[in-house]
């Protein structure tokens, strides 16, 4: 069913075009799902515009919708853990608690999950999906559905884990799957769910997890696979010192350097994190059109560092922001990320590193490039998908700041007005309509006391 016409009037406007247009004052036409008109004044009164239904933004500042590259949904469930623990200590933690997954705690997880970042503006979402125990059942399916009935674009990918403690990894042996299952589970996942048309809901793509955690093998042969299939690589990359390490001492290179001779690089590859990078690393990643998910608030909640994001933009790395799981980032709040990644942009390099509108275009055109989405998403103009955010910037919070993207990325996260994904409203009056969030909170509360009650009848 294609959305009705729709007119969002009086706002501010943040195109993030190629010209970076922006109207003080201005509107938008929303027609089958798509941006119809972009102007600035009050739209045309004529027929074309006649039964539309009509948005006031007076007081708000309408952006694209923001695309989130890295997300690990079921961590939902098991938020608030390990809470002053390194990267390796806190997934050592929560592996166990983690292989009590199945259909019914990933759906739930993931609904709560996505309906808290539909709220914090989120239109386009990933997810790395690489935990699949045993009797599970299929859990990409299970955060496919709950995609759905959010009304989010969804990018899920088959993640995977076969490198085990019994063979040097990180992950405990009952947590890793076969190879040959993970690459036959991950070419069934393309085959059901990947929707390569104009205006996707549901693009699927392929992510063994680490090189702590995927032997060469499987990385090897599964860029082969996302290679046949057309679609898009990931993983993460260069996270902490301690994979760093790893890496030197188990392959003799850094991080980048072992992908690079896995070839892990190309323009259908994006990395999370990729912190600990050298300058020849940002440069190939740049030659290559390699792209990074970069997430501020879980590489500090960890305490891994901060990405070179001034560097890699320079070096014309695509880069996008993500929440990273929310288990490492128990806020998940995608706003917020703007906010953090200026800061500590500034913070590492210095005043001019990064411009509160670059931290917008991170969040929007950045992210659309990173997902090779960008004739369609990350910015508002004719013919694009109308996946719009319209926020609130006339409460205590930011009446008085003039600038409103000054307000959006440096002030407090703002109430969101409206949400549209392809016109659908997701999130009106911040509220979010598809889903009731009261009903999403309750489940994810029984998804973590099962996940608890599963680790406790362990034998
Ligand atoms: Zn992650």
């Amino acid at each position: 069913m294609t959305p009705g016409a729709l007119i969002i009037e009086g706002c501010s406007i943040v195109t993030v075009d190629q010209a970076r247009t922006e109207h003080a004052r201005g509107f938008v036409v929303v027609r089958d799902g798509v941006i119809a008109e972009v102007g600035h004044g009050s739209p045309p009164a004529d027929g074309r515009t006649a039964g539309a239904r009509r948005v006031d933004g007076t007081g708000c500042v309408l952006t694209p919708g923001l695309v989130n590259t890295h997300h690990h949904l079921y961590q939902w469930a098991t938020r608030g853990l390990a809470v002053d623990a390194t990267l390796f200590g806190w997934l050592t933690h929560l592996y166990p608690i983690w292989a009590g997954l199945d259909v019914e705690v990933l759906e739930s997880a993931a609904t709560g999950a996505l309906a808290w970042l539909v709220r914090t503006g989120c239109t386009t979402t990933t997810d790395h999906h690489y935990v699949f125990p045993r009797d599970g059942g299929d859990l990409l399916a299970a955060e496919i559905r709950a995609a759905g009935s959010v009304g989010v674009r969804f990018h899920p990918t088959r993640g995977s884990m076969d490198l085990g403690q019994r063979d040097g990894g990180l992950p405990p042996d009952h947590v890793v799957e076969d190879r040959d299952a993970i690459l036959a589970a991950t070419q069934d996942a393309i085959d059901r769910h990947h929707d390569p048309s104009p205006g996707s809901m549901v693009r699927v793509g392929v992510a063994p997890c680490s090189p702590f955690s995927v032997t060469r093998e499987l990385m090897v042969e599964a860029a082969e696979l996302a290679r046949r299939a057309g679609v898009r690589l990931h993983t993460h990359l260069a996270e902490t010192i301690d994979e760093d390490d790893f890496c030197r001492e188990r392959f003799g290179c850094s991080p980048a350097e072992y992908m690079a001779e896995l070839g892990w690089l190309g323009p259908d590859v994006w990395f999370a994190h990729a912190v600990h990078l050298s300058d020849q690393d940002v440069a190939s990643f740049g030659d290559t059109g390699t792209g990074v998910a970069h997430c501020p608030s879980s590489n500090a909640r960890l305490g891994a560092g901060v990405a070179r994001t001034r560097d890699l933009r320079d070096a014309g790395v695509p880069v996008g922001l993500g929440v990273d799981g929310a288990a490492s980032n128990e806020a998940s709040s995608l706003v917020e990320e703007l906010r953090h990644a200026v800061l500590f942009a500034r913070a590492r390099a210095g005043p001019t590193a990064l411009s509160v509108r670059d931290g917008l275009e991170l969040a929007t055109i950045g992210g659309a490039r990173v997902l090779g989405r960008e004739d369609e998403i990350g910015s508002i103009e004719v013919g694009k998908l109308a996946d719009l955010a319209l926020w609130r910037v006339d409460t205590i919070r930011h009446a008085d700041i003039e600038d409103p993207i000054a307000a959006l990325v440096l002030g407090a996260p703002p109430p969101l007005e409206l949400l549209l994904v392809g016109g659908r409203p997701v999130v009106e009056h911040d509220r979010v309509v598809t889903v009731d969030e009261e009903v999403a909170a309750r489940r994810a509360v029984s998804a973590r006391d099962t996940l608890r009650a599963r680790v406790r009848s362990e034998p």
